[in-house]
C-alpha cells in the first residue's frame, strides 16, 4: 500500500493513465527582428487565452462558476500589463520569445514560492501552469488529450495542472494520483468539484505507476493499492457503493433547515481556524459560524497581529458568511497552545495555568487590540464576542468591561460597530458547568466545550494513553455537566450551543436534541452528515433514549445502548 494525502473522497478502481510530461527545453536565440518575435509572443498568447477559455467553459459546466474562475484567472494573470510589459521588453532587448517569458515567469513563481501564505503559493502553481502552457504553444507542442481517456481511467501525473483537470470527464476519470499538491491546491479543490477522488503528494508516482496497471485509489486515506488482489477488489468495491450511496443520501440535506423529525429546529454551523475556513463552511451548507478559534491568527508568525490585521481577518469571514451569525471566541492560548512570541513561561501544570481568558485578563492592552478588531467587524455582519476557559462570575464581568471600554473608545473615534454585540462565554470547564445558573445571568448566550469540559471533569488528559480511557462525553459526570448547562441556559432564557466534538457524534446527538441544545457547531464536512442526524429523531424518541441513558450507571452501558439504537 502506497500512501499519500487524502484530498478528495472516495473510492477510484481503475487503470493508470500516466500524464508525461513534455520536455521543454530549447536553445535561447538572440533575436534580431524583435518586432516579429513581439508577434508571435502575442500570437502565443493569443491562442494560449483561446484554449483557456476553451477549458474554463468546459470546467463551468463540469464543475461550477467558481471552479472555471481558476483558469478565468490564468486569463488575467498573463494579461497583466506589467508581466506582458517586461517580457515584451526583454524580446525587445533581444531575447527568444521563450527565454523571455521564461525568466518574467520564473521571477514571479520564485517570488510566490518564498511566501508563507499558501494562497500565495498557490499562485506560483498558476504561473507555471501559465509558462508550461504558452510555452508549449511557443515550441509546437501538442498537450495530450485528457478529454479522450477511455473510462475506468486513473490519472496519474507529477502535477495536475488546472489545464489538464479542465480537460477532464467526469464520467471516464475514476481517480487522480500526483506526486504534488496538498489539500489546498486547485489540483485538490477541482479534484473535490469534480467528485473524483484523490490521492495527492505521492512521492515518484508519475514513475512508479505504469500505464494500464490496476490501482485503487481511496481518496477519503489517502491510500493507493497497486495491482490489487481479488479480495481487496472486492472489500474496496463494497467500499465504493456504500460511498456513493452515502454520499447521494447525504445531498439531500443541502439547502434544507436543520429540523428533528417532529419538527423543531436547529442552527448547524461550523467551527473554524482562518476567515477562508467560512467559504468551506458555507460550501458545506453550514448555517454560519458557531467557533472561530482566532488563535490561528496569531500562531505561525513572530508578532501579534495588529488590530488592522485582526478586523481585516474578522471583516474577511463576517463578509463570508453573509449576515449569518459569526462567533468569534477570543484568544484561548496557554494549555497545549503555545505562541513562541508571547513569552509564556513554562508551567508545571499548563492546563490549570496561566491561559486563555486568564492570560487575556492580565494583558489587557493586547486583549483590547482583538475586542476593538472584533466590534469594528460587528459592523459587516451579525458577529458575536465569546470568551473561552472562563470558571467564574469575575471573568465575566472583567471581560465584558473591557468591551464596554473598547464600545467608548470607538464611540469616541465615530467608528462603525454593533452596540448590542452579544458576549457569550464558553462552558468548558466543570466550574463553568457548576456554576451555569449564575453564569447564565451575565451572558448573551452559551456555548459548550465538551473537548475540555470532558477533560476537565474528568480529571484526564486525552493525551495520555494510560488515563484515556476516561475521556468521553458520554461519561454519566459529564452528560449530567453538559445536561445541567443546557437547563440552566434556557431558565434564563439564552441560548445554548455546543461547538465541541460531541455536538457531530451521533451517539450524542438524541441526548443533546432531549436535553435542549439549540445550536450544534461541527466541522464543515460534518454538516450534511449532522444535519441528516438530526432529522432521523422525534423529540419523543429522543427523550426517551436519553431518559433510558440517564438513567445508566457507566459509560459503558450508555455506549453500548447508543450504538444500538443510533444505527439510523
Ligand atoms: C472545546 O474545548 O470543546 C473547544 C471547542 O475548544 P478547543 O477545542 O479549541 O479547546
Ligand atoms: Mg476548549
Amino acid at each position: 500500500m502506497i500512501k499519500g494525502t487524502a484530498a478528495s473522497d472516495g473510492i477510484g478502481i481503475g487503470k493508470v493513465l500516466v500524464i508525461e510530461e513534455h520536455s521543454l527545453e530549447y536553445t535561447p536565440r538572440t533575436i534580431t527582428d524583435t518586432e516579429a518575435e513581439t508577434e508571435r509572443f502575442n500570437g502565443a498568447v493569443k491562442e494560449f487565452i483561446e484554449n483557456t477559455e476553451a477549458q474554463a467553459e468546459a470546467l463551468r459546466k463540469s464543475a461550477g462558476d467558481k471552479e472555471a474562475e481558476i483558469m478565468t484567472g490564468h486569463i488575467t494573470m498573463i494579461n497583466d500589463p506589467y508581466l506582458r510589459g517586461e517580457i515584451e521588453a526583454l524580446i525587445k532587448g533581444g531575447q527568444c520569445a521563450e527565454s523571455a517569458l521564461e525568466t518574467m515567469c520564473d521571477m514571479f513563481i520564485q517570488m510566490f514560492s518564498a511566501a508563507d501564505d499558501e494562497m500565495m503559493k498557490q499562485r506560483a502553481a498558476d504561473v507555471r501552469d501559465i509558462k508550461t502552457g504558452v510555452l508549449s504553444i511557443l515550441l509546437g507542442i501538442k498537450e495530450v488529450k485528457v478529454s479522450e481517456a477511455p473510462a475506468g481511467t486513473v490519472l496519474v501525473a507529477r502535477e495536475l495542472t488546472p489545464s489538464v483537470t479542465a480537460g477532464i470527464n467526469k464520467d471516464n476519470i475514476v481517480g487522480i494520483i500526483t506526486e504534488t499538491g496538498g489539500k489546498t491546491s486547485h489540483s485538490a479543490i477541482l479534484a473535490r468539484a469534480l467528485e473524483i477522488p484523490a490521492v495527492l503528494s505521492v512521492p515518484d508516482a508519475a514513475s512508479l505507476f505504469k500505464n494500464d496497471q490496476c490501482v485503487i485509489v481511496d481518496g477519503s486515506s489517502g491510500e493507493v493499492i497497486a495491482d490489487p488482489d481479488e479480495e481487496q477488489t472486492n472489500v474496496y468495491t463494497k467500499k465504493r457503493s456504500d460511498f456513493i450511496a452515502e454520499r447521494k443520501e447525504l445531498e439531500k440535506f443541502r439547502g434544507v433547515s436543520t429540523k428533528s423529525a417532529s419538527g423543531e429546529e436547529y442552527e448547524l454551523v461550523c467551527n473554524i481556524g482562518k476567515p477562508a475556513d467560512a467559504v468551506k463552511a458555507m460550501e458545506c451548507d453550514g448555517e454560519g459560524v458557531g467557533l472561530f478559534r482566532t488563535e490561528f491568527l496569531f500562531m505561525d508568525r513572530t508578532a501579534m497581529p495588529t488590530e488592522e490585521e485582526q478586523f481585516e481577518a474578522y471583516k474577511k469571514a463576517a463578509l463570508i458568511v453573509k449576515g449569518k451569525p459569526l462567533i468569534i471566541r477570543t484568544l484561548d492560548i496557554g494549555g497545549d497552545k503555545d505562541i513562541p512570541y508571547m513569552g509564556l513561561a513554562k508551567e508545571e501544570n499548563p492546563f490549570m495555568g496561566f491561559r486563555a481568558i486568564r492570560y487575556c485578563l492580565k494583558n489587557r492592552d493586547m486583549f483590547k487590540v482583538q475586542i476593538r478588531a472584533i466590534l469594528r467587524a460587528s459592523a459587516f455582519g451579525d458577529v458575536r464576542i465569546m470568551f473561552p476557559l472562563v470558571t467564574c462570575v469575575d471573568e465575566v464581568r472583567d471581560g465584558k468591561a473591557l468591551v464596554e471600554e473598547c464600545k467608548a473608545e470607538l464611540r469616541a473615534e465615530n467608528a462603525e460597530f454593533n452596540e448590542k454585540i452579544p458576549v457569550g462565554i464558553m462552558v468548558e470547564t466543570a466550574a463553568a458547568a457548576v456554576l451555569a445558573d449564575v453564569l447564565a445571568k451575565e451572558s448573551d448566550f452559551f456555548s459548550i466545550g465538551t473537548n475540555d469540559l470532558t477533560g476537565y471533569t474528568m480529571a484526564c488528559d486525552r493525551g495520555n494513553s494510560d488515563v484515556s480511557y476516561l475521556y468521553s462525553a458520554l461519561q454519566p459526570s459529564v452528560l449530567r455537566m453538559i445536561k445541567r448547562t443546557i437547563e440552566c441556559g434556557r431558565a434564563e432564557g439564552i441560548p445554548v450551543g455546543m461547538c465541541g466534538e460531541a455536538a457531530a457524534n451521533p451517539q450524542m446527538i438524541p441526548l443533546l436534541m432531549s436535553f435542549g441544545l439549540t445550536e450544534f457547531s461541527v466541522s464543515a464536512p460534518s454538516v450534511l452528515k449532522v444535519r441528516k442526524c438530526i432529522s432521523k429523531w422525534t423529540k419523543q424518541e429522543a427523550d426517551e433514549v436519553c431518559a433510558k441513558v440517564m438513567s445508566l450507571a457507566t459509560e459503558k452501558e450508555a455506549d453500548e445502548y447508543l450504538s444500538k439504537v443510533c444505527v439510523r
